[in-house]
């Protein structure tokens, strides 16, 4: 019997997300008292995985799948948890992890709670807690099924060290004849990606024009962050689609999110609200999104960010 967390990765490193599913797993081992094993797909220094307590690490690599595929993916993962005979499965709930995961349920008879946000309150019967309403709500589910598959929000139990002295096992996983394959993937190339960033720098229709965007790029640079910003902004073409969050655009869970002339709609809140700190730079005291941040400026952004620029260049100097 065992706990079995898939480490996802991307270009062979892994992603932030992975760190947390295996320190979640841990615990989970912990709580039912089995060991936990890890699965990773292509990943180079699948290692890395004992600091945060998994103790068998299986790597499996493989070319036919070195892009993304839910299915393929969901067969690999579901062969390793018959072999280690998994009670518990553990994907992060990322766009990926969300596609892969009702296909591994269904290929394991698994009960599948997405979007779970802590330990299981009880293991007798499994019962977790899940984000619902777009964050708005929390649920309580029980999985009765013999194996469970859990989807675990990203952000929702943090990254802990947990150092063990693991083993490394490689696993030679028959691939499904996947019917579709991505052929080549075009990346906007050198930046931090939304799903992936630890700090987000988003702007709105306060902005005036896209003209204004190279301070938001400045300030993004200088923190290591990615760039985002709200529905009109992209509707506008201003900025591209794919920076688009809230409800009907990427959900954000970053470390930081820096909400620069947004006016914090619901539905725009919707998209950020597994962000751990909001900052908001609004000229308006009145915005909505002061009620939802952790630190508000009311100020002009034309004027606070060149000088948040200056500032946090000369702090990075010193
Ligand atoms: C079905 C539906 C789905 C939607 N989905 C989304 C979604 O996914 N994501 C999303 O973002 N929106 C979404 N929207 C739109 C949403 O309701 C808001 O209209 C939108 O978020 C507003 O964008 P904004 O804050 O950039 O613009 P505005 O509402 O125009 O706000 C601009 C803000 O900038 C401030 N400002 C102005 N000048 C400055 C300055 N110089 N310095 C600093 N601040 C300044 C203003 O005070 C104001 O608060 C959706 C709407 C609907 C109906």
């Amino acid at each position: 019997m065992s706990v079995l967390v898939f480490a996802d990765s991307s270009e062979g490193k892994f992603k932030k997300s992975a760190f947390e599913v295996v320190s979640y797993g841990k615990k989970v081992a912990e709580q039912i008292g089995s060991n936990l094993v890890a699965v990773t797909i292509n990943a180079t220094d699948a290692s890395q995985l004992y600091a945060y307590g998994a103790e068998k690490v299986i790597t499996i690599s493989n070319d036919q799948i070195a892009t993304f595929n839910a299915k393929a993916y969901a067969s690999v993962i579901q062969q390793v948890a018959v072999k280690e005979n998994a009670t518990v499965v553990v994907i992060d709930s990322s766009v990926d992890g969300l596609y892969l995961s009702p296909i591994l349920a269904v290929n394991l008879q698994a009960g599948y709670a997405s979007n779970v946000v802590a330990l299981p309150s009880s293991t007798s019967p499994f019962t977790v807690k899940r984000k619902a309403f777009s964050n708005k709500a929390f649920n309580n589910t029980t999985i009765a099924t013999e194996v469970k598959v859990i989807g675990l929000a990203k952000n929702s139990f943090g990254i802990h060290e947990n150092q063990v002295a693991g083993v490394l096992e490689s696993f030679d996983a028959q691939i499904l004849d996947m019917g579709v394959q991505s052929v080549s993937i075009d990346k906007a190339t050198g930046k931090v990606t939304i799903a992936d960033a630890d700090i987000v720098v988003s702007a709105g229709r306060g902005m005036k024009g896209p003209e204004n965007w190279g301070m938001i790029e400045e300030l993004a640079e200088v923190l290591g962050a990615a760039t985002a910003c709200s529905k009109p902004v992209s509707d506008l073409g201003w900025r591209p689609h794919g920076e688009h969050v809230g409800q009907t655009g990427k959900p954000v869970a970053s470390n930081l999110y820096i909400a620069i002339g947004i006016s914090g709609a619901i539905q725009h809140l919707a998209g950020i609200n597994a962000s751990k700190v909001k900052v908001v730079i609004n000229t308006d005291p009145e915005a909505p999104f002061f009620k939802a941040a952790d630190y508000g400026i009311v100020g002009d952004a034309f004027e606070v960010l060149p000088t948040l620029i200056e500032k946090l260049k000369a702090f990075k100097q010193s």
